[in-house]
């Protein structure tokens, strides 16, 4: 007979809206297999917001950064879950679990293969415990009507016709960054397809300008409609190896990924994203321990004085290539 449970707890404190992306597949697993269970999730903001109504999810708690483990031990003691799954493992955060007794996931890292995407790979552990079953879906968010609506205003606000090209430039870490965006939009403009460029910061990157229209900043909930309707008008988003672009997958639209000092194979997204990965023979790469990568934290690459060889060697015609494939729109590089 197989396990189920009434109180569950999910806790993801890694930090990133990409790690909760990830950890979408296993919490509706979860729920599937439980239904009926008061499904908590513990995590980090902005990306508590993204799980705000999403029917599998019965409360998102936020955890404030730098107390991760005080969060952990309230939730605990707040109400005792009878199952606990836990990406984070810092801190002394899977300890602290393990000694309450409960039934508890806490090593979701064990042994991970190079070559399988981190959330498979956690929901496959969790099927392995036999605490999921049924097949893998990718992660997915949820938006309400009215969100979707409102996307789709703000969207043809931005580009009233076409099928809109997002350009995420941002990339978090210097070690993402993509130095091509410039010859990539100026090939989206000779193609007549509308580009938007999205940004934390504002005004946005020099090199959009005349070429890319930013999209005003906004919240995470509301980029996500954004996205969706991207995906309604046969677009696509363009991005490293990020939350956002995680995040637009997650609602349903078309990504092409700069996959540079991460491997596509462990970090890429489900289908039908199209990840570009850049060197892929760097001998430098850590696939299962990037963190330890000689390029992470600073982003000095020992193949190249100009910054990270992989990103640069995403030319931005191949990125055109897979837009191509992907949505149709057919680019020409400068020199063609
Ligand atoms: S060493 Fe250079 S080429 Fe290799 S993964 Fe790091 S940044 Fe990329």
């Amino acid at each position: 007979m197989p396990d189920r449970f009434r109180d569950v707890l999910v806790v993801d404190l890694l930090g990133g809206l990409g790690d909760l992306c990830m950890v979408l597949p296993s919490v509706h697993a979860l729920a599937r297999r439980n239904p009926g269970a008061a499904l908590r999730v513990l995590t980090h903001a902005p990306g508590d917001a993204l799980l705000r109504t999403d029917p599998a999810v019965s409360e998102v708690v936020r955890a404030a950064k730098g107390h991760e483990r005080a969060a952990v031990v309230a939730e605990l003691d707040r109400r005792r879950p009878d199952l606990v799954v836990c990406t984070t493992r810092y801190d002394g955060i899977a300890e602290e679990i393990e000694s309450r007794g409960m039934r508890s996931v806490t090593d979701l890292w064990r042994r991970p293969p190079a070559d399988e995407p981190v959330a498979r790979r956690y929901w496959r552990i969790l099927a392995a415990e036999g605490l999921v079953d049924g097949a893998y879906r990718p992660p997915a968010l949820h938006l309400t009507a009215a969100e979707r609506r409102a996307g789709a205003a703000a969207l043809h606000r931005l580009a009233p016709t076409g099928a809109p090209v997002v350009l995420v430039p941002e990339a978090g870490m210097a070690v993402k960054r993509w130095p091509h965006w410039r010859a990539l939009a100026e090939e989206l403009a000779r193609a007549g397809a509308p580009a938007l460029v999205v940004g934390e910061r504002d005004p946005a990157p020099e090199w959009a300008a005349g070429l890319a229209r930013p999209v005003p900043p906004t919240d995470l909930r509301s980029l996500a409609a954004l996205f969706a309707a991207v995906d309604g008008r046969g677009g696509a988003v363009v991005g490293p190896d990020t939350g956002p672009v995680r995040v637009a997958a997650a609602v349903g639209a078309r990504t092409v990924g700069l996959f540079g000092p991460t491997l596509a194979a462990r970090y890429g997204l489900d289908a039908p994203a199209v990840d570009l990965q850049g060197l892929p023979g760097c001998p430098h790469r850590r696939p299962t321990a990037i963190t330890e990568q000689v390029c992470w934290w600073e982003a000095r690459c020992p193949l190249s004085p100009e910054g990270p060889a992989c990103m640069a060697d995403i030319g931005p015609d191949a990125v055109g290539a897979a837009l191509s494939a992907a949505i149709g729109v057919t680019t020409s590089p400068a020199d063609a």
